[in-house]
This record gives C-alpha cells, structure tokens and sequence, in this order.
C-alpha cells in the first residue's frame, strides 16, 4: 500500500475517509488539525500559540507546520509506517515543503486523493455536525448532541469552535485561496486521483480503495 495524502474541502468526509483508510491499511493517520487541536486542549506551547489562529478558522504558519510535518514523517520513517496525511498541505509553501522533504528523505511518491464535494453541500454538512474527541469520528447533529459518546469510539462527542456558520465561510475561503493551489503541486509531483465524495461515507470508502487498488 502506499503512503496517501488525502485532499479535499472541509467537509468533504476527509477525516471520516483517513481514519477509516488508515484502519484497513495500517497507516498511521496524521490529522495536522486534530495534533493542533489536541495541543489547545491540552494547552501546550504550541496549543496556546495556535488556539485563536484554529478558532478564526485561519491557517497556522507555514513554518510552524512544516517543522510538525518534518519531525512527524521522519519518525514514521525510521519506524518504518506508512501513512495517510489529512489535512497538510494546505498552501502552496507547504506542498512543496512536502516534496522536498519526501526527496530529502528519501521517501517514495505517495498517492495524492482528491475528494470532491459540491459547496453547498460542505456548508450543509459543516453546520450540522459533531466531532469526537478521541479520533475525528463525525457525526450529524439531530443522530446525537453535545456531549454523548461518540458512537464508534465512546469517546465524548462535541461541536468544533470552527464548524459555526460565520467559520465554515471563513474555513471555504481559505480553502479556495490557498489550498487548491496544492492540488496541482502535488499533481505535477506524485500521481493524483479525483473521487466523488458524494453518498455514504462507506461508499465513498469504496470509491477510495478502488482507486487506490487500480494503476495511478
Ligand atoms: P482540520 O481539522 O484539518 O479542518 O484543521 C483545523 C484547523 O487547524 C484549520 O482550520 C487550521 O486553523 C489548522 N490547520 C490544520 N492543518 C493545517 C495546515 N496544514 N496548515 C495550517 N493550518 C492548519
């Protein structure tokens, strides 16, 4: 199997398709929100430094999570995991950062998956969710409220400070402004496949594993 970067809007199902993905292939997944998250609730160095930044729905400095990323990937290196990165690279900097940093480690390519999702469809989604606290697992709100166990895991349930309507718009925009210009870095570097990532969560697993399974 070989090491994947997952790409897609907020709200495409990303973290949903990582974990799960991980899970079948043993990857280690590497969530840079959920790290960044975990460091605010824990209130680290590093949380306290990016709490606001993750709260306005902004992106944390390039150089900040490329050092995260170096150390990250150069550890699963010398342990010798694969893994599925969720949610880096999210500007132009970092992509190629992300390059650079596989060629200096000698890493393999990995396969880039683009999840898409129609606009309206991620605000929908965004607005109506909630997160657990031990694994990104998402559930709709109205399936469950604040605060009950997440129903794959058990682990507390909670709605993220950035899925408020006024963040989602915010969290979009950013996307279109920086991260779409990753796509095509990562495509001119490594192979890229687009999926659709409409339907159920466990049909667009499906979709994933197909491609990945086939020749990119
Ligand atoms: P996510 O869970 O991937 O939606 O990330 C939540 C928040 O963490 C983002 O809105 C950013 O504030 C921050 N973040 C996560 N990954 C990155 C990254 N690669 N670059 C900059 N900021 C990030």
């Amino acid at each position: 199997m070989p090491n994947v970067v997952l790409m897609g809007p907020p709200g495409s199902g990303k973290g949903t398709q990582a974990a799960r993905l991980a899970a079948n292939h043993s990857l280690r997944h590497v969530s840079t929100g959920e790290i960044l998250r975990r460091a605010v609730r824990d209130g680290t160095d590093l949380g306290r430094q990016v709490e606001n930044i993750l709260q306005s729905g902004g992106l944390v400095s390039d150089d900040l999570i490329l050092d995260l990323m170096r150390e990250t990937l150069g550890r699963l290196q010398a342990e010798g995991r694969g893994w599925l990165l969720d949610g880096f690279p999210r500007t132009a900097p970092q992509a190629e950062g992300l390059v650079e940093m596989l060629a200096d480690l000698g890493i393999e390519a990995p396969v880039v998956v683009l999840i898409e999702v129609p606009e309206e469809e991620l605000v929908r989604r965004l607005s109506g969710r909630l997160t657990c606290t031990a694994d990104n697992h998402v559930v709709a709100r109205g399936e469950a409220e604040d605060g009950d166990p997440c129903p794959e895991c058990g682990a507390p349930l909670y709605i993220r400070s950035d899925d408020k309507p006024e963040t989602v718009r915010n969290r979009l925009r950013v996307y279109h402004e920086k991260t779409e210009a990753c796509t095509e870095i990562l495509g001119a570097a490594f192979p890229l496949v687009k999926v659709d990532g409409l339907g159920a969560p466990a049909t667009v697993t499906e979709r994933i594993e197909g491609v990945l399974a086939s020749d990119h």
